[in-house]
C-alpha cells in the first residue's frame, strides 16, 4: 500500500543505505527501502547510494530492476551518490562501464586512490566523506555545479537529477545540506504534478 506523505526511497541492493533514514525523515518526508519494481511506485523521489556500482550493476541485472529504475528516472527526482553517481553518468572511466545516462557527466571511478586514501572534509561547512571516491572530469552544458574540490565539481545537478561524489550521509547531524536540497527537489516536483 502507498504510504502517505511524500516519501524517498533509497535503491537497497547494496551499499550505504540506512544512514540516509534520519536525514530523510528530519526534513519531514518519509524514508523507504526500495527492492522492487512495486516499491518504486510508491516513491517520489530516489537516492542511488554509495557502494559498489559494478556490483550494483549486477544486481540490478540478476533482480531484472533495468526496466523499473527507467521508468523511476522519468517519473522521479533522482539523487546519485559516489557509486549511484556512476551510475547516472553519460560515461565512465577506468574502467568504462555500463551507465544509466541520466546526466550529463564524465566521471572517472576510484579516481583518489585506493581505500587508504578515503578522506573526510567540509562541503559547505558540513562534514562529508570521499570513500573510493570518483572525480567528474567533464560537465555538460545543462549541468549546474554546486561545488568543487580542486577544480572538480563533486555536488551537481541537471534539472530533476542530483550527483555528489561524496557521502554526506554518514555525518549524524541532520538534514544534510545535500538532503535538503533534494528534499527541496521532491517538493517542487510533486507541486507540478
Ligand atoms: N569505488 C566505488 C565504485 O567505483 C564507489 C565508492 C563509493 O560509492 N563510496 O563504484
Amino acid at each position: 500500500m502507498r504510504s502517505t506523505g511524500p516519501t524517498i526511497g533509497v535503491l537497497s541492493l547494496q551499499g550505504c543505505v540506512h544512514p540516509h533514514r534520519p536525514h530523510i525523515e528530519s526534513l519531514g518526508i518519509l524514508f523507504k527501502e526500495v527492492k522492487t519494481a512495486e516499491d518504486m511506485e510508491q516513491i517520489d523521489g530516489l537516492i542511488l547510494p554509495g557502494g559498489e556500482s559494478t556490483t550494483m550493476l549486477k544486481l540490478i541485472a540478476i533482480f531484472n530492476l533495468s526496466q523499473g529504475l527507467e521508468a523511476t528516472f522519468k517519473r522521479v527526482p533522482v539523487w546519485g551518490i559516489c557509486a549511484g553517481a556512476i551510475l547516472i553518468a553519460q560515461e565512465v572511466h577506468s574502467p568504462r562501464q555500463r551507465s544509466f545516462g541520466l546526466m550529463q557527466i564524465e566521471i572517472e571511478r576510484n579516481s583518489y586512490g585506493r581505500q587508504l586514501e578515503s578522506f573526510h572534509t567540509e562541503v559547505e561547512k558540513y562534514p562529508v566523506s570521499f570513500i573510493r571516491a570518483p572525480k567528474i572530469l567533464s560537465v555538460g552544458k545543462g549541468v549546474t555545479v554546486l561545488a568543487s574540490r580542486e577544480k572538480s565539481p563533486i555536488w551537481v545537478e541537471q534539472g530533476r537529477v542530483m550527483a555528489t561524489t561524496f557521502h554526506p550521509e554518514l555525518t549524524s547531524e541532520y538534514p544534510s545540506p545535500m538532503h535538503r536540497r533534494f528534499g527541496e527537489m521532491v517538493s517542487a516536483a510533486l507541486s507540478v504534478s
